[in-house]
């Protein structure tokens, strides 16, 4: 996995020794000589990771690190802080400012790369949502973007068969967290599992191959985004690197320093947080994308989508579904008349009596102005007509009451209904005949629901005269109000 790296190092030597390095890995190597420079590529160049010097003059590492982490444009960019000291102060300090990981100079390449691959995988699923959210505010989805949690109240699960170091961990843990062993998951049940946001995994086990279990809460659909946190032997660099390579998120070596154990578990829980907070404004942001926000109904997208799905369906098992497509009578005039707040209030009020006097397997969708469709699945057209008749009669009964003065008023609607023809693979024919359906019911004088019925079969030239002579006949009778059958 290749990535765009920033260095940034005062000392011109070390920068050419780690971008030799990198770029011996194919990853693409930008430089910096100076904390502010640094800041500044960060910002225009957008690296994926930035491995960034401790000890500089001017600006040094720390500073440039907070401001990193302080400024929307950068600080989802993971900053590795590389330090010639390896004083736990360093270190510390370094994750106290938002650096997400450190090395100490001289750099070790096992650990560098196995960092760097840890740390892009995790940068390029942040920016896969990260862009959806920027589009999703781009369309209006999102208000703001997401903010950052503190890390802490954590449930974090320690996975240790030495009992004393689990006790150590997990006091050292509990003071801003909900530590629980292994051992403690039974009398949990479930509910450990499920708000469970971080897992320590030591690779000294012998009660169970702690590289499978990474790779197992790797593969499992509810542990796949889980951050695990490895505690390795000192010197044990090749399982270490394994473990990051299946998934760990980061590494933490004995004798465990419990100081830099919280920071990283913050840093981490924090992390997990970011993201499951994006998934969750993702998530509501499809939903807002199929809802129409005026109504709270579906929208004309989602109507057409699943119109489309039932019919591509129909086609294989040859089922009926019954469209019925809704237009309020007179809606100009209600809003030239009352202005368009009350017109919205129609449309709410007509949205509201229909959703609550339909079919729950049916779905109601405003798809225009005041036009809205109801989809009726394996439904046929004279049933149809009999439940958009009494929706229309419904609704026709139902008072209009304004807000200010309680005065209020009727409104009636025009419904045209139809059905799928066999082997009719879009929506579009459909919705077309249940529009002239619709239109009739429209010039047969508005409040009255017409069917488009398809003829059984194309009638002979000379009888197409009569049915069309039989069905204008036929019309003449009919009184608007009640379920009317068109003709083709
Ligand atoms: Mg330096």
């Amino acid at each position: 996995m290749s990535a765009r790296v920033l260095i940034v190092d005062d000392i011109d030597v070390n920068v050419r020794l780690l971008e030799a390095k990198l770029a011996h890995e194919y990853y693409i190597v930008l430089t910096a000589f100076d904390g502010l420079s640094g800041l500044a590529r960060a910002r225009s160049e957008q690296p994926d990771v930035i491995l960034l010097d401790a000890m500089m003059p001017g600006l040094d590492g720390f500073e440039t690190c907070r401001r990193l982490k302080e400024d929307p444009l950068t600080r989802h960019i993971p900053v590795i802080m590389v330090t010639a000291l390896t004083e736990r102060e360093n270190r510390l300090r370094g994750l106290e400012v938002g650096a997400d990981d450190f090395l100490t100079k001289p750099v070790d390449d096992h650990q560098l790369f196995a960092r760097l691959r840890s740390l892009t995988r995790h940068k390029l699923l942040v920016d896969e949502l990260l862009q959806r959210e920027a589009q999703g505010r781009a369309w209006g989805i999102f208000e703001a973007p997401a903010s950052r949690d503190s890390g802490t109240g954590a449930r974090v699960l320690i996975v240790d068969d030495h009992d004393r170091n689990c006790d150590r961990i997990s006091r050292a843990l509990a003071a801003e967290h909900l530590p629980f062993s292994l051992s403690e998951v039974e009398n949990l049940g479930s509910a450990a599992g499920a708000s469970l946001e971080i897992v320590i995994v030591s690779l000294s086990m012998r009660m169970l191959d702690p590289l499978k279990l990474i790779a197992s809460l790797r593969g499992k659909d509810n542990s796949k985004f889980l951050p695990i946190l490895v505690i390795t032997d000192e010197g044990d660099t090749d399982r270490a690197r394994r473990a990051l390579d299946l998934g760990a998120s980061d590494i933490i070596t004995r004798p465990v320093d419990l100081e830099e154990l919280a920071a990283r578990v913050r840093t981490l829980v924090k992390r997990k947080r970011f993201l499951s907070a994006l998934r969750a404004r993702l998530d509501q942001g499809f939903e807002l994308a199929v809802t129409d926000q005026l109504t709270g109904l579906h929208n004309r997208r989602y109507m057409i989508n699943r119109v489309r799905s039932f019919l591509q369906r129909a086609v294989m098992g040859g089922e009926t579904h019954a469209l019925a497509l809704f237009d309020l009578d007179h809606f100009k005039s209600i809003n030239d008349r009352f202005g368009h707040d009350i017109g919205d209030l129609v449309l709410q009020v007509f949205a509201r009596t229909m959703a609550g006097n339909i079919r729950p397997s049916d779905l109601l969708a405003r798809i225009g102005g005041e036009e809205f469709v109801l989809l009726m699945p394996h439904t046929g057209l004279a049933e149809a007509s009999e439940i958009a008749g009494r929706l229309r009669r419904i609704f026709a009964e139902t008072p209009i009451i304004l807000p200010r003065g309680g005065t209020r008023f009727m409104a009636t609607v025009s419904i045209g209904v139809s059905v799928n023809l066999p082997g009719e693979e879009t929506e579009q024919d459909l919705l077309k005949r249940a529009d002239l359906a619709l239109y009739q019911a429209k010039a047969r004088g508005r409040n009255c629901v017409m069917v488009y019925e398809a003829p059984a079969a194309p009638p002979a030239p000379f009888l197409a005269g009569l049915a069309a002579e039989l069905a204008a006949g036929l019309a003449e009778e009919l009184t608007p109000g009640g379920a009317q059958s068109l003709s083709a």
